[in-house]
């Protein structure tokens, strides 16, 4: 779950990382009255989530009530990257002397955290390690043992940031650790003019696997920035992403869906999702994963993959069956069954054969039928 600015910087207030503070805004009246308490210059900054506002007119330093009236009336409402802004954030304008970059994130090949220290700040950090690999000062560090006071500052050093950001950048690592986050990303952390250290910006990426002992994370997901087909998913309990293809995919287990996922790319198709439907295959959980599907209108030709275990397969097929009785789909469905009492539930399915619902043997002819009916 990404956070908006204002949010992440609330986050990261709660381990002691200095922020610039501000006052979210949702009307042009309300922007201007928080300018006014803030005092001038103030900035008045989109809250999306995606980078690069600054760049796209979102963020905008006025000196007077009237500037940031016309600010956040361009702002509010304006769209970055198809995302339309609906609040703004109000901050008394920072003075910067330096911006800078840092961040951490989990260095997957490596098993390993890694942390990004950049002189380099207020420009995309892709950008930085294109044109200047050299600029951007990486530290490995072992989850286990954790970030130590003397590594964080020889990092910091080495990077050439000031001594102030020492303690920030060890509170951003317990911030990332303690605070179950995927990511946390300061662009720009600033020197200010009178030599103070502080986030300008924030981006944080929460590890949703760590949702159940974050209740207060709940007061996020309500400025989620989801497609409808993930809201209906996520609304089922199922464990949906949506793609951009048109073979809508059905599965039980995560790593039968990921190779789902594979064999429609090898013969040429296209995914329209990824959806584990986890180890049941009821009645019920498939005509929810069936209605997901079905909201989406890029799909063309639905593929169920169903490796039967515990759930035998005469279940699974009288599960399919039933669930296509509860909802009209508009695209055919190819079932490949197999496990557990496949022939009992392949006779079932046989019973039902027609041009919308076609069993095949083997997860190959499945995935061959469906590309072929979705055109691709
Ligand atoms: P992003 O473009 O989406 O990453 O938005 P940022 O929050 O990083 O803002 C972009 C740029 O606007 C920063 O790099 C700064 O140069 C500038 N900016 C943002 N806030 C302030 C501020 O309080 N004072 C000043 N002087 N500049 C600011
Ligand atoms: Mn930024």
């Amino acid at each position: 779950m990404d956070l908006l600015e204002h949010q992440g910087k609330e986050y990261f207030a709660r381990y002691g990382i200095p922020v610039s503070t501000g006052v979210v805004a949702t009307t042009v009246e309300d922007a201007a009255a928080a300018a006014e308490a803030a005092g001038y210059p103030a900035v008045v900054k989109a809250q999306v989530h995606v980078g690069g506002r600054g760049k796209a007119g979102g963020v905008k330093v006025v000196g007077d009530r009237a500037a940031a009236e016309a600010a956040a009336g361009a702002i509010l409402g304006m769209s970055i990257k198809g995302h339309t802004v609906q609040r703004v954030l109000v901050e008394r304008a920072t003075a910067i002397a330096e911006e800078y970059y840092a961040s951490f994130t989990l260095d997957r090949a490596a098993k390993l955290h890694l942390g990004m220290l950049s002189r380099q700040g207020g420009v995309e950090i892709e950008q930085v390690a294109e044109s200047d690999p050299a600029a951007i000062a990486r530290l490995h560090v072992d989850p286990v043992d954790g970030l130590a006071e003397e590594a964080a500052s020889q990092w910091v050093a080495g990077a050439g940031l000031p001594d102030e950001a020492v303690p920030v950048v060890l509170a951003l690592y317990r911030c990332f650790v303690e605070g179950d986050a995927d990511l946390v990303e300061v662009n720009p952390l600033v020197r200010t003019d009178d030599g103070r250290v502080l986030a300008l910006d924030a981006k944080v990426t929460l590890d949703d696997n760590a949702a159940f002992r974050h209740p207060d994370w709940d007061e996020y997901r309500g400025t989620q920035h989801l497609d409808e087909r993930e809201r209906l998913a996520r609304e089922k309990g199922l464990q949906y992403i949506g793609l951009d293809g048109s073979v809508g995919i059905i599965a039980n287990g995560a790593g039968l869906a990921m190779s789902t996922l594979d064999v429609v790319n090898q013969v040429g198709g296209r995914p329209a999702n990824f959806l584990d439907i986890g180890g049941g295959a009821s009645a019920e959980v498939m005509a929810n994963a069936l209605e997901v599907i079905n909201t989406d209108e890029n799909v063309r030709a639905i593929f169920v993959n169903i490796f039967g275990g515990i759930t035998r397969g005469e279940e699974v097929a009288n599960g399919i069956v039933q669930a296509m009785g509860r909802v009209t789909l508009n695209a055919p469905v190819v079932i490949r069954l197999d496990g557990t009492n496949a022939d009992q539930g392949r006779a079932i399915l046989a019973e039902h054969e027609s041009d919308r619902l076609m069993s095949r043997p083997t997860m190959l002819d499945a995935a061959r039928t469906a590309v072929e009916l979705a055109g691709a």
